[in-house]
């Protein structure tokens, strides 16, 4: 008999192709597929003419139902777990079954796929090499600006995750908190009919979003441009002034100075100072 094993698959976001041929074995191979909600999934497995028994497990249940799983797989029985749409744990249930399955000794396997925030960030143009993955802000808006104002110095590119119903109110939030002239990017809808990702200055966005009402329908990721790095003038890294150096070589000392300040994010003026002297 094979080892028993959580799997833990990922589902299409929008568009049922993007279902990933393992994943499809997968699905087709365990004993049980739970779920978050075991209609929504059922639907998902019937298109693909999978038929497994469903268990659910949401955020209600989840560790009652950890008990339960763990004993499957006592059994000899192999479970994945599915969410309604992408990477199950992503903003979705799945943290307390996992770590409990593994705390009782058993496997645990990812089978990756679809994941709309590493989506929205491969298309937004927006820095990728350092990102917060934010999730859902809180609902309510004290602490919603709250909890942007506290991100609102953080350099690396910024990821939250939006509903129809808020998403007018998050990007009126995000402009008070980071500033209208920050750039960011609404991914809407992504892998679907009406896919649509812009950038532009929050203040723009909400422009944009307000002026059309279907631009406000769907499932959106919002992504934020980090704060500006605030350099310490005095001091240039050796990293920095390399750059500078290079650059000098090839082009006039202004020219240089402005180049390497786009790279670097040294004020322009500083590094042609150090040019000069
Ligand atoms: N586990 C999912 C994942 O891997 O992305 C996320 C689940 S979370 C409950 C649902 C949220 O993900 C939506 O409110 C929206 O912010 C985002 N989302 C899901 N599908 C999307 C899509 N097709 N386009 C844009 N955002 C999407």
């Amino acid at each position: 008999m094979s080892e028993p094993v959580l799997y833990i698959v990922a589902t299409p976001i929008g568009n049922l192709a993007d279902l990933s041929e393992r994943a499809r074995e997968v699905l087709g191979s365990v004993d049980h597929v739970a779920a978050e909600d075991t209609r929504h999934s059922g639907r998902l497995l019937a298109h693909f003419n999978i038929k497994v028994p469903m268990i659910s497990v949401h955020d209600h249940n989840e560790r009652q139902r950890a008990e339960h799983v763990i004993n499957l797989l006592r059994n000899g029985e192999s479970i994945a777990l599915v969410s309604d749409a992408g990477t199950p744990l992503i903003s979705d249930p799945g943290f307390h079954l996992v770590r409990a399955v593994r705390e009782a000794g058993f496997r645990v396997s990812p089978v990756p796929g679809s994941c709309a925030f590493v989506a929205a960030l491969s298309a937004s143009g927006l820095p990728s090499d350092r990102f917060q993955f934010i999730g859902f802000l809180p609902a309510k808006s004290g602490a919603r600006l709250q909890a942007l104002e506290a991100l609102s110095e953080n350099t690396e590119t910024l990821v939250f995750y939006e509903s129809t119903h808020r998403i007018v109110d998050s990007l009126k939030a995000m402009s008070e908190a980071f500033g209208g002239d920050r750039y960011a990017v609404v991914a809407r809808e992504l892998t679907k009919t009406f896919e649509t990702i812009h950038g532009d200055n929050l203040e723009g966005l909400l422009e944009w979003i307000q002026e059309d009402a279907n631009q406000q329908r769907g499932e959106f990721v919002v992504l934020v441009q980090g704060a500006e790095k605030v350099l310490d003038d005095e001091s240039i890294n050796p990293e920095a002034e390399r750059i500078l150096r290079i650059l000098a070589k090839e082009m006039p000392p202004k020219k240089a100075a402005g180049v390497a300040a786009e790279i670097t994010g040294y004020k322009k003026n500083r590094l042609y100072q150090l040019l000069i002297d």
